[in-house]
């Protein structure tokens, strides 16, 4: 892979795509060195690992993997990640069920509305062609009360989108990993609500971080907004009812 696009000092973004979709890493230089936020779809692995050596680092030069949520666009890339990197993989108490591979991934893209049942089928016939995740053990589990995960970064439980889904802050550096707690795609917004476990839950998480003071803000899926990102969570969070 040609040398990443460094969006902001020392944020870099993988766009990881898979059968016209695109789900977003990064690689984020923290003072203890790469930490790695989100390993994208099935097969992602290598990407991430070129994009390293693109950047003059070695897999084992990793620090962290950060996990936001075990969605597969998001976890697909772990296992190859984990083995070349020996980093630990981080993520929240209530997401290790499904990237340890206890819950097959179909159950989470069983959603009660019909649409979402629709969508479902299609992302497990997704599943079908591309393969599931290899399960991962999760060597870090995030409880509400964790405030500082491997790589220095601070979780930030922002669920909604899934139970356990986490946000994460460089707090000197005000960068906001995201994940899927909001999305910037023609426009910041809500998850959307067909592949959002919990949309009150969501609209809150959105406030909270909204309470936060971070320049840079990167998303799971569309553009990174790399100035005033606070202000415009804000601005966002405003509109919504709750
Ligand atoms: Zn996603």
């Amino acid at each position: 892979m040609a040398r990443p696009v460094e969006v902001a000092p020392g944020v870099f973004h993988l766009p990881l795509g898979i059968l016209g979709q695109v789900s977003n890493g990064y690689i984020w230089i923290s003072d203890e060195g790469p930490v790695v936020i989100d390993a994208g779809p099935p097969g992602a692995g290598t990407t991430i690992i070129d994009a390293l050596t693109a950047l003059d680092y070695r897999s084992q030069d990793v620090v962290a993997l950060l996990v936001t949520h075990g969605d597969f666009d998001h976890v697909g890339g772990l296992a190859a990640l984990k083995q070349a990197c020996d980093a630990p993989v981080v993520a929240a108490e209530g997401e290790v069920a499904l990237i340890e591979g206890r819950v097959p991934h179909q159950t989470r893209l069983r959603q009660p509305s019909a649409v979402g049942r629709v969508l479902g089928l299609l992302a497990g016939a997704a599943i079908r062609v591309i393969g599931a995740p290899d399960p991962v053990t999760v060597d870090v589990v995030l409880t509400p009360v964790s405030d500082t995960s491997p790589g220095g970064l601070r979780p930030i439980p922002t669920p909604g989108h899934t139970a356990g889904h986490t946000s994460y802050l460089a707090l000197q550096a005000g960068i906001l990993f995201a994940g899927d707690a909001l999305r910037n795609q023609g426009g910041l917004s809500t998850p959307p609500r067909m592949a959002t476990e919990d949309m009150a839950e969501a609209r809150r998480s959105i406030k909270q971080l909204a309470m936060l003071s971070f320049g840079v803000a990167c998303f799971g899926h569309g553009s990174p907004i790399t100035q005033n990102a606070d202000e415009k969570i804000r601005r966002l969070a405003e509109t919504l009812p709750g």
